[in-house]
C-alpha cells in the first residue's frame, strides 16, 4: 500500500466514524468505541450456591465478589454479580446455613458457577481431622493415581522402612483379583467418583529375598506383609507423600497376610488405601478412618469426599482457599514422605 493511499483510506475512516458517533454524543478522537455487549458480559458473574456435601441448592446465601455490594442467592441457589474488573476477583459467600466460603473467581466465565459449600450442620471438626490433619490444609490427589500390587509375600521388617524383601510365598491370582476390584471401588468412594478407577493396575512379582520399593511417585503400592500383626500389633498401616502445597504424590499400603484373608479384609484395605490417599484419622465418629477398625464407609466419608474433592488442595479451616490456588499446583515444593500410621 502506497503512503498516498494509506492517507486517503485513514480519511474515509474519520468520515465514517464522526458520522456514526454524532447521535451519540461527543467524539472522542483517541478512543474508538468497542462494542458494547462483550465488554459488559465479562463482567458478570452467574452462579449457584449448593451444598458441597449432596449438591442441593442453598437459597439465601450473602455472596460477597471483591468490593461489590453483597447479593442474596434466590429460591434455588441462583445468583447475578456485576464488577467492574476482569481477572481473579476475590468472593466469600456466608449465612446462617452454611460454612463461611472464600475463593477466588476467574473472569470472564461462561454459563453458571456453582459453588458448593459445606452446610452449616456437617461435621467440620471431624472433616478437618481426616482431610487437614497434616498441616491444617485440605490434601489430596489431583489426578488418578497408578496402583502396584506386588504380588509376592513380603516380610515385615520396620514400620519406617521403604524396601521390603520378598518371601517365597504367591499370592493367588483370584485374591489378587479380589483385592484389586475392593481397591477400585474403595478409589471411586473415597473421592466421590473423582477417580473411578486407577490410572494404571500392575501385578508385580518379586523373586524371593530380592527388594521391592513400597514408596513411588505417582502410584500406590499394595503388598502383604507375613507377620506385620505380630511384630506390631497392627493388622495394617498406610502412608503417603505430600508437598507442602497438600498435593499428595504417592501412598503405600501394607496388609497383614493373615489378617487380609479374613472377612474383615474389605474394610482393612478400604482404611489403608484411605491412608495412601492422605487421610488421617477420625477419632471424634464413627468412620472409615476411625482408628478402631471395624467401622465400614459412613456418610460422613462419602460427604467428607464430595467436599474435599471439590476444593482445591491447600483449602484451610473454616473453607478458605489459598488466594493464588489457579496458580500454584505445578509448583508445589519438596515433596516428602510421612511415617507410616496404623
Ligand atoms: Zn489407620
Amino acid at each position: 500500500m502506497s503512503p498516498r493511499s494509506a492517507a486517503a483510506l485513514g480519511i474515509t475512516l474519520s468520515i465514517v466514524a464522526a458520522a456514526c458517533g454524532g447521535s451519540s454524543g461527543p467524539l472522542s478522537p483517541t478512543a474508538p468505541e468497542t462494542p458494547a455487549a462483550p465488554a459488559s458480559a465479562s463482567r458478570v458473574l452467574q452462579g449457584q450456591t449448593a451444598s458441597a456435601a449432596d449438591a442441593a441448592s442453598l437459597a439465601g446465601v450473602s455472596v460477597q465478589l471483591g468490593t461489590q455490594q453483597p447479593t442474596t442467592s434466590d429460591a434455588n441457589g441462583y445468583f447475578r454479580v456485576e464488577t467492574a474488573s476482569a481477572g481473579a476477583s476475590a468472593i466469600e459467600l456466608t449465612g446462617a446455613a452454611v460454612v463461611e466460603r472464600r475463593t477466588d473467581v476467574r473472569l470472564p466465565v461462561d454459563g453458571v458457577v456453582k459453588f458448593g459449600l459445606i452446610p452449616a450442620s456437617f461435621d467440620l471438626a471431624a472433616f478437618n481431622e481426616m482431610f487437614r490433619g497434616s498441616h491444617e490444609r485440605l490434601q489430596r490427589w489431583i489426578t488418578a493415581p497408578s496402583l502396584v500390587v506386588l504380588t509376592t509375600v513380603m516380610k515385615f521388617e520396620s514400620s519406617e522402612a521403604s524396601t521390603a524383601e520378598a518371601t517365597s510365598g504367591q499370592i493367588p491370582s483370584a485374591d489378587v483379583d479380589a483385592m484389586i476390584r475392593d481397591l477400585t471401588d474403595g478409589l471411586a468412594t473415597l473421592t466421590a467418583n473423582t477417580y473411578t478407577a486407577f490410572a494404571q493396575v500392575t501385578r508385580e512379582s518379586t523373586a524371593p529375598g530380592s527388594r521391592a520399593s513400597t514408596a513411588r511417585n505417582g502410584q500406590i503400592v499394595v503388598a502383604r506383609f507375613r507377620d506385620l500383626r505380630t511384630m506390631t500389633s497392627s493388622v495394617g498401616f498406610g502412608r503417603w507423600a505430600e508437598r507442602e502445597d497438600g498435593v499428595i504424590t504417592g501412598g503405600a499400603m501394607f496388609l497383614d497376610a493373615t489378617y487380609d484373608g479374613t472377612s474383615e479384609k474389605r474394610k482393612l484395605r478400604t482404611h489403608e488405601l484411605g491412608h495412601a490417599l492422605g487421610y488421617k484419622h477420625v477419632t471424634l465418629r464413627p468412620s472409615i478412618m476411625n482408628p478402631v477398625l471395624g467401622y465400614d464407609v459412613m456418610d460422613f466419608d462419602r460427604q467428607g469426599a464430595a467436599i474435599a474433592f471439590q476444593r482445591p488442595p491447600g483449602n484451610r479451616a473454616p473453607d478458605t482457599d489459598p488466594s493464588s490456588s489457579i496458580h500454584t499446583l505445578s509448583d508445589g515444593g519438596a515433596v516428602r514422605w510421612v511415617s507410616q500410621i496404623p
